[in-house]
């Protein structure tokens, strides 16, 4: 990943993290807010001939190319608006922070927050049926998402099915956290997803469970089928 590559990364993680559009000002403060970029000496200096910041005029140049490329639209003047393309673009360069080490504008915590938003991005992708996908690898962490997880009719269907106590290990987030736990719980797909057909083949009452945070975490360690609900069970138990 080169330096550019690392400003479009972070340049688009602004413009997702406002919701996908916003004006020049609005992204490049978000930039900031959200810790997006690790700024170098020059970076913070200021521009004497444009009286800015040299990172704001490099990434609203950087903006230029996006444009040009069709990743960022100019339709509305002062808008910054993803497109299609930059989103998928957006998620491809985030892919690639998995395999690099060492990075001129990130650190750990900027490599977080980039990564949550890929996360999300992708949560929020209706047409991602693409079942179990490792998402995001960070150094040290692993997160797993699955499509059915996150269909809403499914989760309902799972939580009425099979309530909100978790199924590993018996935590109740509301018994823990009081009211604001009320309700929370993560839905966990046991299936393997070559195996299905869409959300209609999916069952809830035998391809659904419930767990909590911790316990939805841990399942998705193993690679590349989750621990089943059994062998969680076992290992709760005997460490119990
Ligand atoms: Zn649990
Ligand atoms: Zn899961």
């Amino acid at each position: 990943m080169t330096a550019e590559d690392e400003k479009r990364l972070i340049l688009l993680a602004a413009i997702i993290s406002v919701g996908g559009s916003g004006s020049k000002k609005k992204v490049l403060d978000e930039v900031q807010h959200a810790g997006l970029m690790k700024f170098s000496p020059y970076d913070l200096q200021t521009r004497a001939s444009r009286n800015e910041l040299n990172w704001r005029n490099d990434l609203a140049y950087i903006r230029d190319h996006l444009v040009k490329e069709g990743h960022v639209s100019s339709a509305q003047w002062n808008s910054w608006t993803l497109t299609e393309k930059g989103k998928e673009y957006f998620a491809s360069l985030a892919a690639r922070l998995v395999s690099q080490r060492h990075f001129q504008h990130f650190n750990q915590e900027t490599i977080s927050a980039i990564s949550a938003l890929a996360s999300d991005q992708q949560l929020s992708d209706d047409n991602a049926l693409s079942g179990e996908t490792a998402l995001v690898e960070g150094h040290q962490t692993q997160r797993w998402t699955n499509t059915y997880e996150r269909n809403p009719q499914l989760r309902a269907a799972a939580i009425r099915i099979h309530g909100v106590v978790c199924m590993g290990c018996g935590f109740n987030f509301e018994a823990k956290y009081g009211a604001i736990g009320s309700g929370f719980i993560e839905v966990h797909h046991t299936k393997p997803i070559s195996s299905l057909g869409g959300a209609a083949s999916v069952d809830p009452t035998a391809d659904l469970v419930v767990l909590c945070s911790n316990c939805h975490s841990i399942v998705h360690r193993k690679r590349p089928s989750p621990l089943s609900l059994e062998a969680l069970r076992t290992l709760v138990k005997d460490q119990g």
